[in-house]
């Protein structure tokens, strides 16, 4: 298949593009300059992918020009969305950049790229997570409930995040029941994603967040906003998104995408076992606190027919590529 994949430099989108290439698809990345383009193709060298400028996925009509080609694209991955935690403005910063980008990419493949058949978009469990009321078991049928003027209002920056994902999410399922356009939609709800960094990142300072947390774990500094103690492995959700836009059950369904829960300290026992030179900066304070809900996986197990791999794998794979990039 020729696939659009959006938000080509990212953590989770290049681990994407690598997985698309080895199931054979030819990939065309959007990324927001040439710089991070030619990062991707030196990445990939030799290999079916090219790039395709999409400076700020929140400009009307951003996605008009890349969703055509020639030949033209079967499927699009959109993985582009703000993540972080540095929010001032929740509706300039999060909310129209995830809202407007998942919208916009879906109208221009309405418009101007019919042969599309099959969409994916990754959204995240904080579409489904509910930190005020949650249930006995987090699964798929479950939604955020946040209101939208809760979500330009609040001072809390996660929050804010949470939001411009659901609102996200519920946009593009919206669009599906109202336009019934020729592709069908798969949504994908990974919690707190960890692996090997595999993206152009110039400094560990510009890691994206939730490697950053790993990071912050192995040299002991202040954690912050830290996010939910439950995880996938990059790789097993790169896979994922191929089964996505591949797997005819996939078609129409929503999946949240987790290995387990992994709480700090859990982490911090698989860091101090494998990487003596950090155990020195651990937290002792690390927790282990596992939350009062339960989590299901089975849907994703079920349908994808994923395996997904243990998290003493994920954690020693991401130690060893952020040592790698000089921590
Ligand atoms: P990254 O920050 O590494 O990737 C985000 C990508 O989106 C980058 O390529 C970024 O480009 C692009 N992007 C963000 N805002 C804009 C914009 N306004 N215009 C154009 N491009 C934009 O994060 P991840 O790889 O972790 O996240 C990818 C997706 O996965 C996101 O949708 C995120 O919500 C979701 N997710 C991530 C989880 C995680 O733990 N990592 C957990 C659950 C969901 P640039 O770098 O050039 O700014």
């Amino acid at each position: 298949m020729k696939v659009l994949l959006t938000g080509g430099s990212g953590f989770i989108a290049t681990h994407c593009l690598e997985a698309l290439l080895k199931h054979g698809h030819d990939v065309v990345a959007t990324v927001r300059s040439p710089a991070k383009g030619q990062a991707l193709v030196d990445i990939f060298k030799g290999q079916n992918v090219s790039y395709t400028i999409v400076k700020d996925i929140a400009e009307p009509h951003a996605f008009d020009e890349a969703v055509k080609s020639d030949p033209p694209f079967d499927a699009v991955v959109h993985t582009a969305s703000p993540f972080h935690y540095e929010v001032k403005d929740n509706k300039k910063d999060m909310l129209d950049p995830a809202i407007s980008g998942t919208t916009g990419i879906l109208e221009s493949i309405h418009k101007s790229a019919k042969t599309v058949k099959r969409v994916v978009i990754t959204s995240s469990f904080a579409a489904i997570s509910n930190p005020s009321s949650p249930p006995k078991v987090y699964d798929e049928t479950i939604w955020n409930q946040m209101t939208m003027d809760e979500a330009l209002t609040t001072k809390d920056p996660q929050a804010a995040y949470r939001a411009s994902k659901t609102f996200a999410e519920q946009a593009a399922w919206d669009f599906v029941k109202r336009e019934s356009p020729n592709f069908a939609l798969t949504v994908l709800n990974p919690p707190m994603v960890y692996g090997p960094v595999r993206h152009a990142v110039s400094s560990l300072e510009d890691l994206n967040t939730s490697s950053k947390r790993i990071l912050n774990i192995i040299l002991g500094r202040p954690r912050g906003t830290v996010g939910s103690p439950i995880h996938v492995d990059v790789r097993d959700l790169a896979e994922a998104h191929v089964l996505a836009i591949t797997v005819p059950e996939a078609a129409g369904q929503r999946f949240f995408m987790t290995a387990g829960f992994a709480t700090e300290g859990a982490m911090g026992d698989i860091i101090r076992e494998r990487f003596p030179d950090y155990a020195k900066n651990l937290d002792p304070g690390l927790s282990y606190a596992v939350p009062p809900y339960g989590i299901d996986n089975k849907k994703s197990i079920r349908l994808l027919r994923l395996k997904y791999r243990p998290v003493e794998d994920t954690i020693i794979d991401t130690v060893k590529s952020l040592q790698a990039l000089g921590a």
